[in-house]
């Protein structure tokens, strides 16, 4: 049966160029006897990637994500090394990259690598100015808001895959409506909330961890404007609603800790240190070493086996909420920021739960449609659908030049590239096959990446764009061919 295995490795361990004051990973590494591990060095990537790949089969899925500290400080020549030796292996394994960053060292350099491979990245941005500029300051405590924006603005441009993560601190979850405004301004289809936690060893309530009471306020104030959106017709991933509705209506758990069971997360540290949690990275709980040991085997350690069983007593207030088959108290490290409050009498999670879960029928199967229609669409143009994380539903994107480039080859991408703008093939596909279609970027930069509404045509229909788009490049392609165009090598249409 095919398996999925999923990897966090941090290539840089916790080193990182800013000091965000609620930074857990520095909390994490203070604790343990090695504060940081430095840089994984580019032996350890040969060892390690023959034992990861020691346990797959052809056919089966491999998830990467790059974490820190800060990632991109192990420099762009990690990750095409990276990469170069994964690609050397012989076995027919799907690799998934993530890559999540603060945004500040990314310059267009990146872009070929993190395009090329499909990476989707996750970047860091406060809700606003305000309050990134209040936590997340660089090593002379200024705010990084505006070098971020900037790296927003090229993945916008270049098409690079991303979602937003928004550390969820108790001041931010006070302004929902202004939070939520901002990333409607932004244009950002995907934004996930990280609850701020107090440090594994506080003694005392910090100000930014959240509390259950503020995690409950924001997500209800947070619905309805997401809602009102999504019944006009724009869905915006919110990922806490994503995973509370896949997991009421199908089951799916996307999240670690959802079903209040911890998992074996795969955490690789820069020395090939592996660990069962990010939040838990910690000396004793160590499983081996990657270099030394298959996942199989880090897996089989008693470390791990005692990770899985040990479960936490639940609050007696659990036993009284209708969510406790579903939730069963959670994901441990949570538990202050969104569970159970002291009080025993409030739980933030379920009171979002009750908010959400019973618009959940009427949600999916809008959603349901408009998913249906954008298979037809991508089936016809013979495209792979986009990664769940980045299915909004409701409309989808398509980079058209990559397409053409998979579709016609090489030689007719660069045709085209340098003989005709987006722009010009919007405005032929609207006066040729009278399709309109909307460029990704609205903002008059020339990207080849265009925006498909799944919620404007009957079903039905959505082959018949496919067709029609295919219709245009192919009458293109035929009289560029006449010309004297060639394909390169023995490239064929599909
Ligand atoms: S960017 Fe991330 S790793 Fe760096 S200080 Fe901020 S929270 Fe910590
Ligand atoms: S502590 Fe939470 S995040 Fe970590 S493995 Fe357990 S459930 Fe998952
Ligand atoms: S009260 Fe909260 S933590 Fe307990 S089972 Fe219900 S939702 Fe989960």
């Amino acid at each position: 049966m095919k398996k999925t295995v999923n990897l966090l490795i941090k290539p840089a361990s916790a080193l990182c160029n800013l000091r965000c004051k609620y930074c857990f990973y520095a909390n994490i590494s203070s604790i343990r006897e090695v504060r940081s591990y430095g840089k994984m060095k580019q032996a350890l990537v040969d060892e390690m990637i023959p034992n990861i790949y020691a346990d797959l089969n052809d056919g089966d899925e491999l998830s990467i994500a790059f974490q820190g500290g800060e990632p991109t400080l192990a420099g762009l020549s990690y990750f095409e090394h990276f990469i170069d030796v994964i690609n050397q292996q012989t076995k027919q394994v799907t690799v998934h990259y993530a890559i999540q960053t603060n945004g500040t060292i990314i310059s267009k350099l990146w872009v070929p690598l993190l395009r090329d491979n499909h990476f989707l990245v996750g970047l860091s941005i406060d809700g606003g100015p305000l309050y990134h500029n209040l936590n997340r300051v660089d090593t002379h405590q200024r705010g990084t808001f505006w070098r971020v924006l900037q790296t927003k603005e090229l993945f916008d441009e270049a098409g690079i895959d991303y979602n937003v993560l928004c550390v969820l601190t108790n001041e931010l979850a006070k302004h929902p409506q202004k939070v939520y405004k901002f990333f409607q301004e932004q244009n950002v289809p995907f934004v996930q909330f990280i609850p701020c936690l107090d440090d594994l060893d506080a003694t005392s309530k910090s100000d930014f961890a959240l509390t259950p009471e503020r995690f409950a306020s924001f997500y209800q104030q947070l619905f309805p404007l997401w809602l009102n959106e999504l019944k006009g017709g724009h869905y915006r991933s919110i990922k806490l609603f994503d995973d509370v509705l896949n997991l009421f209506l199908h089951g799916q758990v996307n999240a670690c800790g959802l079903t209040g069971q911890c998992q074996i997360q795969y955490v690789i540290e820069a020395d090939g240190s592996v660990y069962p949690c990010d939040f838990y990275a910690l000396d004793e709980y160590r499983l081996g070493y990657i270099q030394e040991s298959t996942l199989r085997e880090l897996f089989s350690q008693p470390i791990a086996f005692d990770w899985l069983k040990n479960k936490q007593p639940l609050p007696t207030y659990c036993d009284t909420c209708p969510f406790k088959k579903m939730c069963c108290g959670g994901c441990k490290r949570m538990k202050d920021a969104m569970y159970v409050a002291p009080s025993n009498r409030f739980c933030g999670y379920r009171t979002v739960l009750e908010t959400v879960l019973p618009r959940a029928e009427e949600i999916m199967q809008v959603m349901a449609i408009c998913r249906e229609r954008e298979r037809q669409l991508f089936s016809v143009l013979g495209l792979r659908p986009p990664l769940a994380a980045l299915d909004t539903a409701y409309y989808c994107d398509i980079d058209l030049m990559q397409w053409v480039k998979e579709r016609y080859g090489i030689a007719f991408a660069k045709y085209l590239a340098k003989h005709t703008t987006p722009t010009q093939i919007l405005v032929q596909l609207a006066q040729r096959e009278h399709l309109m279609l909307l460029k990704t970027s609205p903002f008059g930069s020339d990207t080849w990446s265009v925006r498909v509404s799944l919620a404007n045509l009957a079903t039905a229909q959505y082959a018949t764009v496919g067709q029609r788009i295919i219709a245009l490049f192919d009458q293109d392609y035929a009289s560029w061919h006449h010309q004297g165009g060639g394909p390169d090598g023995d490239h064929k249409i599909r």
